[in-house]
């Protein structure tokens, strides 16, 4: 099996893998407990978020474990609206994750908040300007996305977050994608929130984190036990954030490296794609983009079909956000980008992994030839 669709999920490591087998295996116990067992659990949560926070440059009283990013995003969300009630507009954008534009829909139809989606240009790009314009005095928080999923076009995040302290409002960013990617600092971009998630940086689905920037006034989702220092109720789920720490020891220790190598192949196989299929061509390939991503429009070809004939020679791409993919509807990513259905329905994301080879991208670019010269 060759797997591109690594901003779906990715496979997690051996040694996130042993991570979990011991905390389900030996370490098993509740870290709320205060006898032995408990305590060695207490060990592996603190050491867990210590990994966090040194990954990311954040304290680590400023981690709340989460049950993935969907969560994250929902908290962070909540606890900015929770702390301004009288505040009753949010800003976000048309191309955020459906855990940001759902949450803020239901926010919306439930409880009467505007909420402004700003536009994207046709190469995915966010206006600044438009973005300072439309904070307003009851704006309760803008949530954006750092570097998006399905074209990893990657947004000036410094300046957004400039923008937003210079307008007294808090910013929650999406950095599901950008995390392990790409250089992520949590103390030195100012922002309020920060969400990621662990399945897309080789831990495990159902797992992610919360960063807070100021813990002491953060308005809890979930209510329950004090777990979390009462940012979170419910026990840790502690084989799951024993993996998520160890991944972020990994990415920490990588640097990066890999990702150069990454990049230059995925511009080669851009190259020869263009070269062989003149017709196609790539979304918001002029902008600053993850090095691992390439938003492909093939004009006439139904790219759900494409994913099946890909997956009949045993290749994994995607037509869309796997979250997206049950729903009859192309990626809104591209609509908002393009405003066009077809192009929408005419775009493969292809994400490579930090092993992927231009062996294997070799393969995938013969296999998008011969499928193109089939369907055509
Ligand atoms: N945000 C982005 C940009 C994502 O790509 C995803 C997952 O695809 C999420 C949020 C949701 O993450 P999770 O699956 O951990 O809930």
């Amino acid at each position: 099996m060759i797997y591109f669709d690594h901003n779906a999920t990715t496979p997690p490591s051996g040694k996130v893998v042993e991570v979990m087998k011991s905390q389900l295996l030996d370490n098993w116990g509740n870290p709320s407990s205060s006898y032995r067992l408990g305590a060695n659990a207490r060990d592996a949560l603190d050491e867990a978020r210590g990994s966090v926070a040194s990954f990311l440059n954040a304290r680590p009283d400023q981690i709340v474990f989460t049950s993935g990013a969907t969560e994250s995003i929902n908290s962070a969300i909540h606890s900015a609206v929770r702390s301004s009630p009288e505040k009753k507009h949010i800003v976000t954008s048309c191309v955020e994750h459906s855990a940001t534009l759902a949450y803020c829909d239901y926010l919306e139809s439930v409880y009467g908040y505007e909420v402004t989606r700003l536009p994207v240009s046709r190469e995915g790009e966010i206006d600044l300007e438009l973005l300072a314009k439309e904070i307003r005095k009851d704006t309760a928080i803008v949530s954006l996305i750092w570097a998006n999923n399905e074209t990893g076009v990657i947004w000036p995040m410094a300046d957004i977050s400039e923008i937003c302290r210079s307008h007294g409002v808090p910013l929650h960013v999406d950095a599901v994608q950008a995390v392990g990617k790409m250089h992520v600092d949590f103390g030195a971009l100012g922002a309020d929130y920060l969400s990621l998630s662990g399945h897309k940086i080789g831990a495990l689905k159902g797992s992610g984190a919360l960063l807070v920037a100021d813990p002491n006034h953060f308005k809890p989702l979930l209510h329950g036990g004090k777990q979390e220092d009462g940012l979170r109720g419910g026990t840790e789920a502690m084989p799951l954030i024993g993996a998520l720490g160890v991944a972020c020891e990994i990415c920490a220790s990588e640097a990066f490296g890999r990702w150069e190598g990454i990049r230059s192949l995925r511009g080669t196989f851009e190259a020869m794609v263009k070269d062989k299929l003149p017709k196609a061509s790539i979304h918001g390939a002029g902008n600053e983009r993850l090095p691992n991503t390439t938003s492909l429009y093939l004009p006439g070809i139904d790219s759900d079909a494409a994913v099946t004939y890909l997956d009949q020679k045993g290749i994994c791409v995607s037509s869309g956000s796997a979250c997206m993919e049950s729903a009859i509807a192309p990626s809104h990513v591209i609509f908002s980008m393009t405003k066009s259905h077809e192009i929408a329905s005419e775009t493969l994301r292809i994400s490579l992994g930090q092993n992927s080879t231009k062996e294997e991208l070799d393969c995938l670019a013969s296999e998008l030839v011969q499928f193109v010269k089939l369907y055509a």
